[in-house]
């Protein structure tokens, strides 16, 4: 295999109780990437549409994580990367991740598998250490597994998959202003009251039994976040209307994606997300500022083969 074509997709990580440790990978939002092999023993971003992103490997994260893959086997092969952007950067859906994450899978397959999808984990995650000075797996994580995933250690790094809840479906809304996510780690307190920490360990534990027990009551009651959530939604214009509505249309909870400005609801069901949707969309095409909706169902596969 010379080339191959992939579809890398989303994520929202954090997931209210999850900070810097859960995330989950949404189905139909996503950057398209093709990665052929070149005779120049070098790494190039060769193309980039639908955003204006450093041409430059160095720069980019989908260069970055590559070279990081190509080290660990000593590989000297050169590959070419072209990647459609449709996730926007610093949109808190993972955008730079999906490059990451989609580039080291691109080039394994290329090199024929010599790494599974968890061991690309490290590689991809340098890609994040470019994007925001810290070399997370929450994102790309989910990306490369698909469905839930879970950081427990990161020295050493330690990544946990867990179950997809069939019923569930996720709102994203996107206010189209950047924050990116070295500032929105900035803000951060560095140090957590006994209280709250214990009121998050509590619903992070149940999120998890949630997941495995496909218990959507105890998953909605589990969504909150008592640390980060009420430092960084003053980021987020009309978070707490936002998210009023969505809970009053039956989502089962609420919270920011990621960094933000995203904003998700996790909702039970095709209907109960239509309604959802549509009662955020009513919302927020009232005030001053642009946005993009999706909704998704969870992607339990992770970075797809398109040719
Ligand atoms: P997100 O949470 O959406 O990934 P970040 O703020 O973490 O947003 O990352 C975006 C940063 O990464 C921007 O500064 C962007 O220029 C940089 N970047 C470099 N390469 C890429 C890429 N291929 N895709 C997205 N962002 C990239």
């Amino acid at each position: 295999m010379e080339q191959i074509k992939i579809f890398s997709p989303a994520t929202v990580a954090n997931l209210s109780c999850g900070f810097d440790v859960l995330g989950c990978c949404l189905d139909n939002v996503g950057d398209e990437m093709t990665i052929r092999q070149n005779d120049l023993n070098q790494v190039r971003i060769t193309k980039i549409t639908g955003q204006d992103l450093p041409l430059e490997a160095d720069k980019n994260v989908a260069g970055v994580a590559v070279k990081a893959l190509l080290a660990a086997v000593g590989s000297l092969k050169g590959f070419d990367i072209e990647i459609d952007k449709k996730i926007k950067a610093g949109s808190g859906i993972g955008s730079s991740a999906a490059s990451a994450a989609g580039a080291v899978f691109g080039v394994n397959k290329i090199l024929g598998d010599p790494f599974s999808n968890m061991e690309l984990i490290p590689f991809a995650m340098e890609g994040e250490r470019l994007a925001s000075g810290n070399a997370h797996a929450d994102n790309v994580a989910p990306a490369l597994l698909g469905g839930f995933s879970l950081v427990r250690s990161y020295e050493p790094l330690e990544v946990l998959k867990l179950p997809t809840p069939e019923e569930l479906r996720v709102v994203v809304l996107h206010p189209l202003i950047e924050i990116k996510t070295k500032d929105s780690r900035s803000i951060l307190r560095q140090s957590v009251s006994l209280k709250k920490a214990i009121s998050q360990w509590g619903n992070l534990g149940a999120l998890v039994s949630a997941l495995y027990t496909e218990n959507y009551g105890l998953l909605g009651r589990s969504l909150q976040d008592n640390i980060v959530e009420p430092v960084r939604s003053i980021l987020i214009p009309y978070f707490d209307e936002l998210k009023k509505i969505a809970v009053e249309n039956g989502a089962l909870g609420f919270g920011i994606s990621g960094s933000g400005p995203s904003v998700y609801g996790m909702c039970r069901g095709d209907k109960n997300a239509e309604k959802v949707r549509t009662a955020i969309r009513d919302f927020y095409k009232s005030k001053d500022i642009d946005f993009e909706l999706h909704l998704s169902e969870i992607n339990k596969e992770g970075i797809k083969i398109l040719s």
